[in-house]
């Protein structure tokens, strides 16, 4: 799968399906919630029957068949836990296999519901995690939950027939001291080296508590600024295991990530520069001023509501357009259309999982640009 990136959403953000409406289907394939194909065929065939019986389904039959078709083809499990597939007759197939869960959605609109895909891309942020013992260091970079990269360092230190006879206990401890903070310090550079090939949002070290404390120590200051964490894996663990012990601190940095944008939503609806909006009318009026820095919406939020005709704004009661008194259409998640009208303006955009305090300010708020 070519990667996630935030330019290949903002472009699928902006495509409207002219020609034939656009179909987005997220289909949760995870092997251990469904064992066989068939089971989570089954929730396609689901999907599929209600958007035919809603009568979305005649204009967008052919796309319907050829998503069905695509999934019926099978899926390599191995790797993927969600599908993303977006069609829209011969202008637009886009597929993404997911190495991360979806939530079961079928939309047939008139633009491609990116909303779940935004979602784990803000929550795909590259990771590295740092694996050490007195003698050995591993480094992994997962993205997406997925392994992206592996670099191994062994550094033996000194065996003690290595230190021939003439050394009392002392010198052999000193020089075992000695080679272990050497190890440390090359380890601590060779991390900063892979970083500046290929940077990484997060650092996550996995050593017992005294080599991780000498280890954090040696980073290098932007390494310090990045450390999210530490994990109780031994360096000699399981590809895989390293991977779960990653992604359960990469929810927690992620959490709290959320909690400090919703903290300075918060801050901002309050402060007297009236930099920060909370509830959904006047954020969607801030974005059709273009005023909107980062919009802030709460994951499960959605509502029906309405756009502009003639001047494209959202609003949440129709259908005289708030904006230029136009005839406005109706809209089945109008949350999903700010999401999207945000992307295409470059906003900053934070979809929020179970943040209470977010719920208080109305589910949905923006940071503003003036
Ligand atoms: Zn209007």
């Amino acid at each position: 799968m070519p990667p996630l990136t935030e330019d290949r959403i903002r472009n699928l953000a902006g495509f409207k399906g002219h020609r034939a409406p656009v179909v987005s289907l997220y289909l949760d394939v995870d092997g251990r919630r469904y064992r066989r194909p068939s089971d989570y065929e089954h929730e396609l065939d689901r999907l599929i029957r209600q958007a035919r019986s809603n009568g979305h389904g005649v204009e967008a039959s052919p796309d319907l068949s050829r998503v069905e078709a695509y999934v019926r083809g099978g899926v390599d499990r191995k790797r993927t836990r969600g599908l993303a597939v977006f069609a829209s007759g011969d202008d637009l197939w886009e597929v993404f296999d997911l190495p991360v869960t979806v939530r079961n959605q079928l939309v047939i609109n008139s633009t491609p519901h990116i909303r779940q895909l935004e979602t784990v891309r803000e929550n795909g942020r590259r990771f590295a995690v740092l694996l050490a013992d007195r003698q050995r260091a591993r480094l992994f970079a997962f993205e997406l939950g997925e392994l992206a990269e592996h670099s191994e360092r062994f550094d033996q230190l000194p065996r003690h027939e290595d230190d021939g006879g003439g050394l009392d206990r002392d010198h052999v401890h000193d020089r075992a001291a000695n080679a272990a903070h050497q190890h440390l310090k090359r380890t601590a550079a060779a991390v900063f080296e892979v970083f500046r090939e290929q940077p990484f949002d997060h650092l996550v070290v996995g050593a017992a508590d005294e080599l991780a404390h000498d280890l954090e120590r040696e980073l290098h200051p932007y390494l310090k600024e990045r450390l999210a964490g530490r994990l109780s894996v031994p360096v000699t663990a399981k590809v895989d295991d390293v991977r779960v012990a990653a992604l359960e601190v990469e929810h927690e940095v992620e959490r709290s990530r959320q909690a400090a944008a919703v903290e300075r939503l918060r801050a901002a609806v309050h402060s007297a520069a009236g930099l920060g909006l909370a509830g959904l009318d006047s954020v969607l009026a801030a974005l059709g001023e273009r005023r909107v820095e980062t919009l802030i919406v709460s994951e499960g939020y959605e509502i029906e509501g309405w756009r502009c005709a003639s001047c494209d704004v959202l609003a949440r009661v129709g259908p005289a357009c708030p904006a230029c008194g136009a005839k406005m259409a109706k809209v089945d998640d109008v949350l999903e259309e700010a999401i999207e009208d945000a992307l295409s303006q470059s906003c900053r955009v934070d979809v929020c999982t179970d943040n209470a305090d977010l719920d208080v300010l109305g589910r949905v708020g923006a940071l503003l640009r003036y």
